[in-house]
């Protein structure tokens, strides 16, 4: 089979590759979007759609900037994607909210943005701790179990299937050269120029960028890399369609703009498809009730399980080869999130060549290598 050649080769289909991969053609560059086939694991296709600020960058204040930066950009990434494609994501920023139930669960909200707060290096991310009264100006619906939460005006969402679609419709419109059922094999770089082995031929490129989610632990070593990961299962319960009641996104549910709740916000370790219980969306449901006595009464129409791409310490990987220049992993959670960032900041850096040094810095896998304590 013969070998196609383009100036970048996105290695991965889902939100991360896509957003990439568009912002390359965007910038003039002749790409090509590699993915598996429909089976694969995919976390673009079962997330909750936030675009998430207030509980990002504890440990790592460049991450809560780095989101915040993303949050900003949305609404304009939003038109233009708009404007290219007619499809409207969907985009909302009212604000969102991390509700309570007890006194302590507020508490450690409470502590929890102070030290995103008093780390060094930390934006200010206007968050607040409000209480019931406060919170049910807001929410007017909430139950008598919710004590109160913390509030911050960066929180919005999205419709995020609507997103992928219009991403890979604005792909499609820039002539990006999709290839699903192009799952890479093997990477070698020769003269300048990386070799992607797949089932379906050879692709070469100039450069490549690496957004294959939990994947990239395989295939970042191929070209000097490395994206520890740590994948991580969560659980979503979908209700009926109901009379918007909802006007401001909560970490653990969220009225689509097609009428139905979405809950959800659980983390599980195992990611075996054998160990799926109920007895999570249970709970999840359960707490959801707590909040909003209205869903008691709510049909569940749907529920799913999906894999979270997780890096080994939560924080998005960027990097560039040394070995291997011309070569670049990314790789995060809050993909929805950080999509503007992606398509109108990494890729434009990708298209010139280098990650700015800014981004390497906090988000390089080098973080990794920490001396053993003998
Ligand atoms: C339950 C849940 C809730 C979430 N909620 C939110 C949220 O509210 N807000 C938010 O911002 N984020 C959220 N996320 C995270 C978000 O969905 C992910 O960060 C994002 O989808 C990651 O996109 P990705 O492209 O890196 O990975 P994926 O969607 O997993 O895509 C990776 C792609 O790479 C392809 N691939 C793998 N190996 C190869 C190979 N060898 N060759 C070619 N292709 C390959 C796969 O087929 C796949 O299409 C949630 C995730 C889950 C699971």
């Amino acid at each position: 089979m013969a070998s196609r050649e383009f100036d970048v080769a996105v290695v991965g289909g889902g939100l991360v590759g896509a957003a990439t991969a568009w912002g390359l053609a965007r910038e003039g560059c002749r790409v090509a979007l590699l993915d598996e086939g429909d089976r694969a694991v995919r976390a673009s296709r079962g997330n909750f759609a936030l675009v998430w600020v207030q509980s990002k960058g504890l440990g790592l204040a460049a991450y809560s900037a780095w989101t915040v930066r993303s949050s900003n950009a949305w609404a304009g990434f939003a038109a233009i994607l708009k404007d290219e494609t007619g499809l409207d994501v969907c985009f909302q920023r009212p604000g969102g909210f991390h509700l309570a139930l007890s006194e302590r669960e507020l508490d450690a909200r409470a502590t929890s943005l102070k030290r995103l707060h008093n780390q060094p290096g930390a934006v200010d991310l206007r968050a607040e701790i409000l209480d019931h009264d406060r919170v049910a100006k807001m929410l007017p619906d909430i139950g008598p179990e919710v004590v109160g939460g913390s509030y911050c005006p960066f929180d919005g969402h999205v419709n995020s299937l609507r997103l992928f679609r219009s991403l890979h419709t604005a792909l499609r419109a820039r002539g990006v050269a999709y290839l699903p059922s192009h799952r890479v094999e093997d990477i070698t770089r020769e003269g300048g120029v990386f070799r992607l082995a797949t089932q379906q031929g050879e692709i070469c490129a100039g450069r490549i960028a690496l957004a294959a989610g939990n994947a990239n632990m395989r295939l970042a070593p191929m070209v000097g890399l490395e994206a520890p990961m740590k994948p991580e299962r969560g659980q979503i319960v979908v209700t009926e369609r109901l009379r918007p009641f909802l006007h401001h996104p909560i970490v653990t549910l969220r009225q689509t703009d097609e009428g139905t709740v979405m809950i959800g916000d659980s983390k599980e370790e195992s990611t075996d498809p054998a160990g799926l219980t109920l007895g999570v969306a249970a709970t999840e449901a359960e707490r959801a009730v707590r909040m909003f006595p209205r869903l008691a009464s709510a049909n569940v129409v749907r529920t799913w399980s999906a894999i979270r791409v997780m890096t080994r310490d939560g924080f998005p990987i960027y990097d560039e080869s040394e070995t291997h220049p011309g070569a670049f992993v990314l790789c995060c959670h809050s993909g929805v999130t950080l999509a503007a960032n992606h398509a109108l900041t990494v890729a434009p850096m990708i298209a010139r060549g280098a990650l700015d040094p800014a981004l390497v810095a906090p988000f390089s896998a080098r973080r990794f290598h920490v001396q053993a304590v003998e």
